[in-house]
């Protein structure tokens, strides 16, 4: 989830349930990197997001902490940004549960991607059935406008809208009512395995994704295990011929080219399949030697989270009073 704030400001999670991969890489974090310097940026690790499935909780512990170091590696820059862990900011969950008093259980059980997850496991977390209102939650604690997603996300975005408009009507005005923009700028980056699929830390096999912390190898294997098809010569036909569009895509993203421009270059999905491979191991030496640095200093990830749930914590503090006593709580210090 990316939200943008009046103006300049944006709102990104990362859900700690897997290892972070080259779509979050040029999708989200690169981008966020390259507007910190000029937009009130705040970055959230969605630790209790992750608890909505299976999980371990030693994996989610340490994702939490492996992301937060990925985040710092690729250029975030906690001086400028605010960097925190969800579950830090007790804000999250005391406003998750207000706007569940203001949401139908019907609501809720029409989410498709509610639907989806569900139909695919055998015992379901409560947790599923409500996280699109912990979605609203962080979205209304930081005043979004604008919410930018991925088709699969509007519906959370409408959800939002609606607890927010009820909210505001029966208690009074306490949220910005946010609505769902769709960029076309942003990379996105589909799985080399299956290119009609986005490439996600979730997929049933790790063959088609490219995780930050991938050793050269690896990323050499898979790539040249990378689907394309039965056409000889290289072009860029994203609909017809998604396997290789996607290698095309990932090489302009990493070299900054264009994929219409590099299909010319390359006489044989060979040469292309090398180019991807340098040009993406380029880019995560860097990543991958400052991440290195950064995990050999636990206690510096951990001080920079514990700073940022500071501050967001005097952020958040305001709204969530404000609705509490819109609801018809107590006010808890009383000045009397
Ligand atoms: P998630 O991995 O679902 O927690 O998403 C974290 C951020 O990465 C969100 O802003 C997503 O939109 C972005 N993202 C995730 N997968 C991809 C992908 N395959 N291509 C581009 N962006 C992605």
């Amino acid at each position: 989830m990316t939200a943008t704030l009046p103006t300049t400001r944006t709102l990104t999670g990362f859900t700690p349930t897997g290892r972070l991969h080259l779509g979050n890489l040029l999708g989200a974090i690169q981008p966020i990197v390259a507007a910190q310097r000029d937009t009130d940026t705040v970055v959230f690790l969605a630790d209790l997001h992750a608890l909505t499935v299976t999980h371990e909780p030693a994996e989610v512990r340490a994702r939490t902490i492996e992301q937060a170091a990925l985040l710092l590696a690729a250029g975030l820059d906690p001086v400028r940004a605010l960097l925190y862990a969800q579950s830090q900011v007790s804000a999250h969950t005391e406003l998750h549960y207000l706007l569940e008093c203001a949401t139908g259980v019907g609501e809720a059980q029409r989410m498709i991607q509610f639907k989806e997850k569900a139909t695919r496991q055998r015992y379901v977390r409560l947790s599923l059935l409500t996280y699109p209102v912990l979605m609203a939650a962080d979205i209304l604690l930081h005043d979004a406008q604008e919410v930018p997603v991925g088709a699969d996300q509007s519906q959370h975005v409408e959800l939002t809208r609606d607890v927010a408009t009820r909210f505001n009507a029966r208690y009074g005005p306490t949220f910005v009512v946010p609505r769902a923009v769709h960029p076309r700028t942003a990379a996105r980056v589909m799985d080399l395995a299956e290119p009609t699929a986005k490439m996600s830390k979730s997929s049933a096999s790790d063959a088609g994704t490219l995780f930050l912390l991938d050793s050269p190898d690896t990323i050499r294997r898979k790539v040249q295990r990378a689907v394309t098809d039965s056409a000889t010569v290289v072009a860029y036909e994203p609909a017809t011929r998604p396997g290789v569009a996607n290698l095309l895509e990932i090489l302009a993203a990493c070299t900054e080219g264009s994929p219409v421009a590099l299909a010319e270059q390359f006489p044989s999905y060979d040469g292309l399949k090398r180019a991807v491979v340098d040009a993406v191991v380029a880019t995560l030496r860097p990543l991958q030697a400052r991440h290195a640095e950064l995990a050999g200093d636990p206690g510096y990830i951990r001080r920079v989270l514990a700073g940022g749930a500071e501050q967001a914590r005097e952020r958040t503090a305001e709204r969530v009073r404000r609705a509490k006593e819109a609801i018809g709580l107590l006010d808890p210090a009383p000045s009397i």
